[in-house]
């Protein structure tokens, strides 16, 4: 990938994923002593950043596509099918059995056909590779691709034309298509800028395989932060060399941690967002994220979340992840 990949990007999502507000957090702010300021995603039609590498992956489809197929049950799934639905090609999310009916009634609002398969997301897989396979559709990938992480990268551009002068961006890291892009495209514009990862501490897949230097597989726990779970694939071709080549530092947050930066960007921001856009907060105000000088910019990754769970959360009641309970524990700045 080079530098004129992600600014072709630009052209291609202009207008429609671009530009997300960036606003100054007064909070963190005066809690962390440096200037933060909050790259809003979650301001996305699809109410997430994934947008981005989706309209431009999907824009670079040769003309004769007919359809495009993912089997992505969130954010991702939601891109595909609004960006397909843009460019006029049928779409299919491949779900299996087990998925709530509001994943499935969420995609099919944006148009996409939701073909339920199996039950798992393995075997959710083995359909969308046989539609690409047997039947023409462009599979999409939901990080591990050069035009979904170009696309992503564009960020990059907006934080560093917006503000030259910022020193550190905080990015939530999952498969990794959002760090590999914007650090691989920040270090660039602006050599010396520092760019951290953030992950829950559970289940951390990028984590561990930048530390054992190959892809590995980790168990897959519940956490608020649900959008940072999942693998980066054993054959990852990418986003792990780029993660490892660009990003400065990986931080992991705990469950509590990353309910604090929740309910901060609720009450203070006065915002809502997933438990995976907070992670940005929850390491500044854990500590784990110290100040270095200049302004930190942290990407807000979306806001898709059950609202019924996200007012719990805020209200500081206990919450249940899969097994375990999250003790509650009320907001207090
Ligand atoms: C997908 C996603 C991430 C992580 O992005 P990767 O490219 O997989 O690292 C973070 N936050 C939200 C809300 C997401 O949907």
């Amino acid at each position: 990938m080079i530098l004129a990949d992600i600014l072709a990007a630009r052209g291609r999502i202009a207008g429609v994923a671009d530009r997300m507000p960036l606003v100054p957090s007064p909070f963190l702010s005066e809690r962390t002593g440096r200037e933060v300021l909050l790259k809003l995603e979650s301001m996305q039609a699809t109410g997430a950043f994934k947008l981005r590498g989706a309209l431009n992956a999907i824009s670079r489809l040769p003309a004769e596509t007919h359809g495009v197929v993912c089997c992505s049950t969130g954010n991702h799934g939601r891109a595909v099918a609004y960006a397909a639905r843009q460019r006029g090609l049928r779409a299919i999310v491949c779900m299996s059995a087990l998925v709530p009916q509001a994943k499935v009634d969420g995609i099919s609002a944006l148009g996409a056909e939701v073909r339920i398969v199996g039950r798992s997301q393995d075997e959710a897989q083995v359909e969308a590779s046989r539609l690409a396979r047997d039947e023409g559709f462009a599979e999409i990938p939901p990080f591990d691709h050069p035009d979904v992480i170009a696309g992503q990268g564009t960020i990059a551009f907006e934080l560093v034309e917006a503000r030259p002068d910022i020193a550190t961006i905080l990015v939530p890291l999952s498969g990794g298509g959002l760090a590999a892009g914007i650090a691989f495209a920040a270090k660039l514009l602006k050599p010396g800028i520092r760019v951290i990862g953030i992950s829950m501490d559970r289940g951390a897949a990028m984590h561990a395989s930048l530390q054992a230097g190959r892809p590995v597989e980790v168990e897959e726990v519940p956490s608020l932060a649900d959008s940072l779970g999942g693998g980066i694939g054993l054959a990852n071709a990418h986003t792990l060399a780029l993660c490892r080549d660009n990003l400065d530092a990986t931080v992991l947050l705990t469950e509590d941690e990353i309910r604090l930066g929740m309910q901060a960007l609720y009450f203070e921001d006065r915002l809502v967002t997933e438990g995976a856009a907070a992670v940005g907060a929850a390491a500044l105000l854990s500590g784990k994220v110290g100040p270095d000088d200049g302004p930190a910019a942290l990407i807000v990754t979306g806001r898709n979340v059950d609202m019924a769970a996200f007012a719990e959360i805020v209200a500081g009641r206990d919450v249940r992840l899969g097994d375990i309970t999250l003790k509650g524990r009320a907001y207090a700045a």
